[in-house]
């Protein structure tokens, strides 16, 4: 298996995307570090992920405390010796249209999405510089490509995070750190279950494929660059979306 031996953490994993993409690693051969703020989910995806014959731990830091995020990676490298493979997925969504949206919603959105992304990478580098290897891998979205109304928090935050992916690739390429992105669509998780049947409909009209994609599409592109098949590419953003921006 092409990722046997490796170690890989998936911020906001207990559920959704994380959690897809941590199975998809695992079957790859990697084992997992579950983080989310959710523990009961956290420890259902631990489970999960031993029933398929991998090691696996849960760490439940809050990704926007860089305290609580150095203290997870220093117990990641104290349980494994190792960290090859960051993924930075947790994210979250506070919509609104931009003249009634609250300092609140955009705060915590930037914090979580774009915050939490930069907390995890800086600690992550570490044990990654050391070692000369690593892959970092950002979820960030087409409204971080396009913009989208009612998200200037989101939007802000993706775009902000393809940003910190190209920073980050120029800063640790000469330390055998590639940094990339995947930029999803339209994808069928709870996030999305709460949107009105209206706003779904305009969606999917503008997908060419005509469909939603599923965490585990996602996960496929996370898999990729995770593995040697990617070993050449960096600062770059995948985007997984039926076709809708190209
Ligand atoms: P989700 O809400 O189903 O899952 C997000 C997970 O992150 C949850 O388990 C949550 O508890 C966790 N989390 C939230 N805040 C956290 C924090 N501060 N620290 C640690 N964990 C935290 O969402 P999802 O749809 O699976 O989205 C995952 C990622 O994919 C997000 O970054 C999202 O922006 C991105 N994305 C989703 C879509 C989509 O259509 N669903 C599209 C583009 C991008």
């Amino acid at each position: 298996m092409p990722l046997t031996g490796q170690v890989a953490l998936v911020t906001g994993s207990g559920r959704g995307i994380g959690r897809a993409i941590a199975l998809a690693l695992a079957e790859a051969g990697a084992d997992l570090v579950i983080n989310d703020v959710d523990q009961a989910s956290g420890e259902a995806t631990v489970a999960d992920l031993e029933a398929l014959g991998r090691q696996a731990i849960f760490q439940a830091a809050d990704v926007v405390d860089e305290a609580q995020v150095e203290a997870m990676i220093e117990a990641v490298v104290a349980h494994f010796g190792r960290l090859d493979i960051l993924v930075n997925n947790a994210g979250l969504t506070r919509d609104g249209l931009l003249v009634r949206m609250t300092e609140e919603q955009w705060d915590l959105v930037l914090d979580v999405n774009l915050k939490g992304a930069f907390n995890c990478t800086k600690a992550a580098a570490r044990p990654m510089m050391k070692a000369r290897a690593g892959r970092i891998i950002n979820i960030a979205s087409i409204a971080g490509i396009t913009g989208n109304p009612g998200q200037a928090n989101y939007s802000a935050s993706k775009g902000g995070l393809i940003a910190l992916t190209k920073t980050s690739a120029l800063e640790l390429a000469r330390r055998g750190i590639n940094c990339n992105a995947v930029a999803p669509g339209f994808i069928e998780t709870a996030m999305t279950e709460q949107l009105s049947e209206e706003v779904r409909a305009g969606w999917l009209e503008r997908i060419p494929l005509g469909r939603g994609g599923t965490p585990e599409e996602v996960a496929a592109a996370v898999v990729f660059l995770a593995g040697r098949a990617s070993a050449y590419m960096t600062g770059q953003v995948l985007v997984v979306d039926g076709g809708m921006v190209m």
